[in-house]
C-alpha cells in the first residue's frame, strides 16, 4: 500500500511524497514507514508511542478515528494520507475567524522579516500571522502576570493590545513585574508598560485604559477586543472579568498565582465552563491572603503569564487543543504540572441554562469587602505619629506584632518598644492566653500595612479585650513617617 507524505514532512523521506510499505493495519503500515525513514517516528508519535494530536490519518477518504483507529485493517491498493491538522478551527475566535482571507490585514516586508520564525511554521504561516495582526487582545493589569504576557503577545505580532491599569510602579513590584524597570519607579504602570511594548514592536497598536475596571465601564472596554487576558490579583475584579466575558461572549484567558502555586485555564468560551462554574462564590474576605501578605516567588507569574499568552495566541490561530475545560495547576517549588477536567455547570449563575446574573453587579459587595468597614469602625485606628508620641511620653501601652517570623526578621519595632509582644495572626487563637495579663491595658496591634492587625484586633475584641488600637498603615507607615532606618519590604 501507499502512504502519502505531506509537504512539511517530506524533508524526512528524502523528498518522496509517496512511500510504499507493507502492513496489515494502519499501525503496522506506519511502523513500516518509520523503519524506512526513522526520522519520521518522532514527528508522528509521542515518546510513549501515541499518535501526535496534530496528526490526522485518512485511509482513502475516511478519517481513521471514525474507523478502527490505528487498528484499522489495510490492504493492497489502499492509500493512507498523513494530514497534519494545522487549522483546528473549533475554538478559533469568531471575530478573527469570520475575516475571510482577503479581509485579513497584509504584512509589510519589514513585518515579514520580523516574524520570519513564525512564517516558516506551517501552524502559523502567513495566514496565521495575518490573523495575529487582526486580533485585539485586552490585558487586565500590567503587574506580575500582565508583564510577561503583554511582552510576548506584542513580540508575537498581535495587532492591537489594550492595557487596563491605574497603579503606580513601586520598588517592590520589580522582583516580578518585568515590564517595568528601576527608572520607572513612581511612574504610572500603564505608561511604563506602553513604552516598553511600543519599543519592542512598533507594529503593535497599544491602547491605554487608565482606569480601574468597574461594573460601569467593563462591557464598554471589552467591546473593542476579541480576547480578554486576566492578570488581576483580587477576587472582585476576577469575578467582574469573568461575568463581563460571559455576558459579552469573549474568551477569558485566566491565570492566578500565590506563593509557589499557579493556575491557568480559558473560561467563558461558548461550550466551555467559566470561572463561576469552578468557583461559584469567592472565599470569605481575609481567608485567602493576597500576594502582598503571603508573598510570591517572583518567577512564578512569568511562568503562568507565558502560559496565558500561549493560550491567547493559540485561540487566535485556532490551535486544536486550547486550555478550555481544563484547569492547569502549576507547583513551581516541586515543578509539577497537573491538570483537572472542568465541566460547564448547567446551574452556573452566569453561563448556566437559567442564569441569574445577566448584568454586572457590585463585585466588592459580592466578595464581602464592602461589609468589613462596619466592623472596622469599632476598632480605634491609631496613627504612627500618635504611637511615637505616646511611646516617647512613656505611656503604658502594649505593642503586639502579628506578622510572620520572617517578616519580623526583616524589620521590627523592637528599638522603639523593647518589650513588644510578637504573635503571628495565625497563632493568635491558640496563644491568646499569653495576652490575658494585658486585658485591661491598651494594646496597639500592628502588621505590615494594617490589614492583618485589624483582623487580630477584631479577634481580641471578640475575646473580651476592650482597649484596642489598630496601627494604621502598619510598620510600613512607621518606616515612611517616623524612622526611615526601618526597612520597607
Ligand atoms: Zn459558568
Amino acid at each position: 500500500m501507499q502512504i502519502h507524505i505531506p509537504a512539511p514532512l517530506r524533508v524526512y523521506t528524502g523528498q518522496q511524497d509517496v512511500v510504499t510499505v507493507a502492513g496489515a493495519t494502519v499501525e503496522s503500515a506506519l511502523q513500516g514507514l518509520c523503519a524506512q525513514h526513522p526520522e519520521m517516528k518522532k514527528h508522528l508519535f509521542t515518546a510513549d508511542n501515541k499518535l501526535r494530536s496534530f496528526v490526522n490519518l485518512y485511509l482513502n477518504d475516511d478519517d481513521i478515528r471514525y474507523l478502527e483507529g490505528l487498528q484499522t485493517p489495510v490492504k493492497d491498493g489502499d492509500a493512507l494520507s498523513i494530514i497534519p491538522s494545522i487549522a483546528g478551527g473549533a475554538a478559533s475566535l469568531e471575530a478573527v475567524a469570520q475575516l475571510s482571507h482577503e479581509d485579513l490585514p497584509t504584512l509589510s516586508n519589514a513585518e515579514i522579516a520580523r516574524y520570519s520564525r513564525h512564517l516558516i511554521l506551517p501552524e502559523v504561516g502567513m495566514e496565521g500571522q495575518r490573523k495575529l495582526k487582526a486580533a485585539k487582545v485586552l490585558c487586565i493589569g500590567t503587574g506580575g502576570l500582565g508583564s510577561p504576557l503583554a511582552l510576548y503577545l506584542t513580540a508575537a505580532g498581535v495587532g492591537t493590545i489594550g492595557l487596563v491599569d491605574f497603579d503606580v510602579v513601586d520598588e517592590s513590584n520589580l522582583q516580578r513585574q518585568i515590564i517595568h524597570s528601576t527608572p520607572d519607579v513612581g511612574k504610572k504602570k500603564i505608561d511604563s508598560a506602553a513604552e516598553k511594548l511600543t519599543a519592542l514592536n512598533p507594529f503593535t497598536k497599544v491602547i491605554k485604559h487608565e482606569t480601574m475596571l468597574t461594573s460601569e465601564n467593563a462591557l464598554e472596554i471589552l467591546a473593542g477586543y476579541d480576547i480578554v487576558v486576566d492578570g488581576t490579583d483580587n477576587f472582585p475584579t476576577r469575578y467582574l472579568v469573568n461575568d463581563a466575558c460571559v455576558i459579552s461572549g469573549k474568551p477569558n484567558v485566566y491565570g492566578s498565582i500565590f506563593r509557589f502555586d499557579g493556575q491557568a485555564s480559558i473560561f467563558a468560551t461558548k461550550e466551555g465552563p467559566c470561572y463561576r462554574c469552578l468557583y461559584p462564590e469567592p472565599p470569605p474576605p481575609g481567608l485567602v491572603p493576597s500576594c502582598a501578605e503571603g508573598g510570591v516567588l517572583g518567577i512564578l507569574p512569568g511562568l503562568v503569564g507565558v502560559i496565558q499568552a500561549t493560550e491567547a495566541i493559540k485561540l487566535i490561530l485556532g490551535a486544536p487543543e486550547p486550555l478550555i475545560g481544563r484547569l492547569l495547576l502549576v507547583d513551581a517549588w516541586r515543578m509539577k504540572f497537573r491538570e483537572l477536567k472542568l465541566r460547564k455547570n448547567p446551574d452556573c449563575p452566569v453561563c448556566g441554562t437559567h442564569p441569574t446574573v445577566t448584568k454586572l453587579i457590585d463585585y466588592e459587595q459580592f466578595c464581602g469587602i464592602g461589609g468589613q468597614e462596619k466592623v472596622a469602625n469599632t476598632i480605634d485606628q491609631m496613627q504612627v505619629q500618635e504611637l511615637k508620641r505616646r511611646l516617647d511620653a512613656g505611656d503604658d501601652l502594649v505593642v503586639l506584632d502579628v506578622r510572620e517570623p520572617n517578616e519580623y526578621m526583616i524589620a521590627n519595632l523592637q528599638e522603639a518598644k523593647p518589650d513588644l509582644k510578637f504573635i503571628p495572626l495565625g497563632d493568635l487563637g491558640k496563644r491568646i492566653g499569653e495576652l490575658e495579663e494585658f486585658k485591661d491595658r491598651e494594646i496597639v496591634v500592628h502588621c505590615k500595612m494594617g490589614g492583618r492587625s485589624q483582623r487580630a484586633a477584631e479577634q481580641l475584641q471578640a475575646a473580651g479585650f476592650t482597649k484596642l488600637h489598630n496601627l494604621a498603615g502598619g510598620i510600613t507607615a512607621w518606616s515612611e513617617k517616623i524612622d526611615p532606618k526601618i526597612a520597607k519590604y
